[in-house]
């Protein structure tokens, strides 16, 4: 089950350039303690992965503005020129990103990107999701969810600590020492998780946002979703929806912050459950996991 690995081009790297730059540059006088290398990462949840890293040698922030939209909003300019001052950029493929990195093209001081999305076989949403599209030759489009994996998130805090050694050598050891303590966090969580959803497996959990593609891959759940990207399924979905449902039952309701959640709680009320609200982007990845894997297992 595990996702295949894309040959890729991780990073443009500019380090020599860079490095010249940067001292050349320098301050003259070094009474001043020098501001903290920036990064820039997509959305939230990567942020804690950067801290767990890096501690407190880079400054990390994300691109985007609480509330955001990634899938369907927009960046304005103003956010975009926070970009132009970052050593590193950590995208996930949102739509919004291509104009991030339109403005990088050719920054000073140059930059290293990291494009998470292409370490990943990316999922597509489940069929559910807009049932209109199913008649069309469209793409379907593509699941970004990758931090609710265990999993991916290992792969991708070893690709993040690679990046970052490599733009601050001198941090290395620091570095790889809180990878390894923050990878043995997550294994620790993966095997809470495995243990608790064993007894669920090919249970059905219904999201107001398909968010939960890689975490129901890898504990063997299924995701039914009751809006796609901005779209809601019709009454007849929700019908098909429970019908499918029923043969396995319901585990739990999920909803989620900034989407459209009337299906689900119709769902919810029909099923008399309480809806449970997880935020996707929320900056933890580790907590949103384990809020997952709680409601799943009733276990609150
Ligand atoms: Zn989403």
């Amino acid at each position: 089950m595990a996702p295949r690995i894309r040959p890729l081009i991780l990073f443009v790297w500019f380090i020599p350039l860079w490095l010249t730059a940067g001292c050349a540059k320098g301050r003259s006088v070094a009474n001043d303690p020098p501001a903290k290398p920036s990064i820039v990462v997509s959305v939230p949840p990567y942020l804690s992965v950067v801290k767990a890293i890096a501690g407190g040698t880079v400054d990390v922030r994300t691109a985007t503005p609480p509330g955001f939209d990634p899938h369907s909003e927009e960046i304005t300019p103003n956010r975009t020129a926070l970009l132009h001052t970052c050593r590193l950029w950590i995208g996930i493929g949102e739509p919004y990103e291509a104009r991030i990195l339109a403005s990088l093209k050719g920054a000073t001081p140059p930059f290293g990107i990291l494009r998470l999305n292409q370490t990943v076989s990316l999922l597509p949403y489940p069929a559910e999701v807009d049932p209109d599209d199913r008649s069309r030759e469209s793409v379907p489009p593509l699941d970004l969810h990758f931090w609710m994996s265990p999993e991916l998130l290992i792969r991708h805090a070893k690709e993040i600590a690679k990046a970052l050694i490599t733009l601050f050598a001198e941090h290395a050891e620091t570095y790889r020492r809180n990878l390894t303590f923050y990878l043995s966090q997550i294994e620790a969580l993966d095997a809470v998780c495995r243990a608790k959803l064993m007894n669920h497996k090919g249970a059905n959990v219904i999201v107001s946002h398909p968010f939960l593609g890689y975490f129901c891959r890898e504990y063997e759940l299924k995701q039914l979703a009751v809006e796609g990207e901005g779209k809601e399924v019709r009454i007849r979905g929700l019908i098909d929806l429970l019908t499918r449902a029923d043969e396995t039952g319901v585990a739990c309701v999920l909803i989620t912050p900034g989407h459209n959640d009337r299906g689900a709680r119709r769902i919810a009320k029909m099923l008399h459950r309480h809806p449970v609200l997880i935020d996707p982007l929320a900056e933890d990845p580790l907590h949103t996991i384990r809020q997952v894997t709680d409601a799943v297992t009733h276990a609150k």
